[in-house]
């Protein structure tokens, strides 16, 4: 999965990070950021410091301004 926060919606609600804090940060500017980059390959391992797929999900749904995309690994957008 891939992950992409819009900086420029966000307002800082912080439920992303509520419901996933091992996928999403807030800056010091209150804006959302992805903790870890490199989703895709960390996911293959199922590592417990992830995050599921589903919690991600979740989150990205919670986002009041929908900053939050996501992407499967093919590149097509996942439907929130
Ligand atoms: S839920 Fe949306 S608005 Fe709130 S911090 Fe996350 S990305 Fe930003």
């Amino acid at each position: 999965m891939k992950i992409q926060v819009d900086q420029e919606l966000c307002i800082g609600a912080a439920s992303c990070v509520a419901i996933a804090a091992k996928t999403f940060g807030l800056n010091t500017e209150g804006k959302a950021y992805i903790l870890e980059e490199n989703v895709e390959a960390i996911s293959a391992i199922q590592s417990d410091k992830m995050d599921t797929r589903e919690l991600i999900i979740e989150a990205a749904r919670s986002c009041p301004v929908a900053a939050i995309r996501l992407f499967e690994d093919t590149g097509e957008e996942i439907i929130l």
